[in-house]
């Protein structure tokens, strides 16, 4: 459901050109959870960006559940984009926002009515076992806690997709762990195809199925978890 064809992106500046991706395939399917591995720099985060909407690619293709997203007008980007959710390594929450209104957000933007939204992000919280964290302002919680509101936040438009970019490289192992587990638990329940970008081999381990190795803007390797690293 995710296609990554033949691509290539090359950053241009006044008198140089960085190619980030060069002759890039692969193919994620439907509620798989799916790991690019790679060293700073290899590409991953420009791999994550075209997927979001937020860069094109200079050759190749991008197919999000058929269709080609060049063949969309900006507005119906704009309409797609609620389709895909992303979490961050530093969690980009809203300081002076309260954990209710971070996680509200994507729901007040998209005009939702009230009582919906109340509903919708109180079911959001307990399922991320932060129903007490409510009125907590974000300064205010741990690392891992800013995590689940993040996951709260980007589960609040009912994805199909969760991107997640280095989201567990801020927090200690234990913490790793628990979100790991959460994002598990988030896939099987609700089927959510799932691009995880890392550093961390253990990540890949714990709960990819798949995996693409990146290395310079190449994928050097890919395949299941089990055949490229054996068990966890
Ligand atoms: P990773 O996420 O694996 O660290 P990136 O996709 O961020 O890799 O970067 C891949 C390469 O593209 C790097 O050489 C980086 O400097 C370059 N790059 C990334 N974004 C831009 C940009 N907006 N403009 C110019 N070069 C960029
Ligand atoms: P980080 O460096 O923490 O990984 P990025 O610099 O990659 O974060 O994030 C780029 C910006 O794009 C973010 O600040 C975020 O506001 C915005 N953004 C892109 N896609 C999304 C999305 N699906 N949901 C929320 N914000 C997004």
């Amino acid at each position: 459901m995710i296609e990554l064809k033949n691509i290539t992106k090359v950053y241009k500046r006044k008198n140089t050109s960085i190619t980030a991706l060069k002759n890039v395939d692969l193919k994620i399917e439907k509620g798989e959870i799916f790991g690019v591995i790679g060293y700073s720099g290899a590409g991953k985060s420009t791999l994550i960006r075209l997927v979001n909407y937020l860069e094109k690619p200079t050759e190749g293709q991008v197919i999000i559940e058929g269709t080609d997203l060049s063949s969309y007008t900006t507005n119906q980007l704009r309409e797609k984009k609620k389709d895909i959710g992303m979490i961050f390594q530093h969690f980009n929450l809203l300081e002076s926002k309260t954990v209710f209104d971070n996680v509200a957000l994507p729901l007040v933007l998209s005009k939702r009515k009230k009582q919906e939204i109340n509903e919708r992000v109180n079911e959001l919280l307990s399922f991320v076992g932060l129903e007490d964290k409510a009125k907590n302002y974000p300064n205010e919680l741990s690392g891992g806690q800013k995590q689940r509101v993040g996951i709260a936040r980007a589960l609040a438009s009912n994805p199909s997709i969760l991107l997640c970019d280095e989201a567990t490289s801020a927090l200690d192992p234990q913490t790793t762990d628990s979100i790991l587990n959460l994002l598990k638990k988030i896939n099987e329940e609700y089927n959510i195809t799932m691009l995880i970008i890392t550093h961390e081999m253990d990540v890949v381990k714990q709960i990819c199925h798949k995996v693409a190795v990146m290395e310079k803007g190449e994928i050097i390797e890919q395949g299941p978890v089990i055949e490229l690293f054996g068990n966890p």
